[in-house]
């Protein structure tokens, strides 16, 4: 078994929606991968079933030895350790500084701060913010503010870095930056990232795996690859 496997897995919405139809495939540990196409094919809900936001209707979804179509909601948190999630809307917390929003979960799982610090600071050195670790959110640019969420993803050295439209709010400058930035966690941690994106030219420059979804079928998997999604829709 991969890493990460899907097999036959379908996502039926209780609207009736089909976001995702018998969609197989699977990552391996360390992989790069790009999830693209036009909106509403199913990209978002492909990665809720990962971190199991959404369960499957049918099929399975195995990350890192977790059968997560199977997981009670109890269990949930077994996978969440293993992953790191960062939104398209950064979900900074406003009163807390950079510091506190990346020391944050840590501080939940009961780990103490002498523990914790070392840990925040590598992290935000990582995504080059160290200098920031007092400023508030409203006190950062928009790619700071993306730089902080990816290092509160990163803090705990998850196994897999889920970035959903992780450069949608930033202007094509910054974007580059910060899929530099996810780039070289994939490269120095070797975490695997998986990052949904309609930006072209992103996933043209990368030359990395691209999975395209079309309608929720797979309907392009392609190494090194280039973006594919019918531009029109
Ligand atoms: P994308 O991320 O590619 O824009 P989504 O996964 O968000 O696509 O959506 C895929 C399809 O599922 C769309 O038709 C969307 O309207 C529908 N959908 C998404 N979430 C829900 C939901 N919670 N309930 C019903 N339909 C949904």
């Amino acid at each position: 078994m991969k890493f990460i496997d899907i097999k036959n897995c379908y996502k039926v919405y209780k609207n009736g929606v089909t976001a995702i139809a018998d969609l197989t495939l699977s990552i391996d540990k360390g992989e790069f991968v790009f999830v693209t196409g036009a909106s509403g094919c199913g990209k978002s809900t492909f990665v809720k079933l990962l971190y199991r936001e959404e369960k499957p209707t049918k099929g399975q979804v195995w990350v890192g030895g977790i059968n997560v179509a199977k997981l009670y909601n109890s269990r949930v948190y077994k996978l969440r350790r293993k992953l790191g999630i960062v939104f398209q809307d950064f979900k900074l917390l406003p009163k807390l500084t950079v510091y506190e929003n990346v020391s944050f979960g840590l501080e939940n799982t009961g780990m103490k701060q002498k523990e914790i610090k070392p840990l925040v600071l590598k992290a935000l050195e990582r995504v080059g913010l160290k200098e920031k670790i007092r400023s508030f959110p409203n006190q950062l640019s928009g790619g700071e503010q993306q730089r902080v969420c990816i290092a509160r993803a990163i803090v705990n050295d998850p196994k897999v870095l889920i970035c959903d439209e992780p450069t949608g709010n930033l202007d094509p400058k910054t974007s580059k930056e910060i899929m530099k930035v996810i780039a070289n966690i994939n490269k120095e941690m070797g975490t695997t990232v998986i990052t949904v994106t309609h930006d072209k030219e992103i996933v043209n420059s990368l030359k990395k795996r691209v999975i395209t979804l079309d309608n929720g079928v797979l309907a392009n998997d392609t190494m090194k690859g280039k973006y594919t999604a019918d531009e029109s829709n």
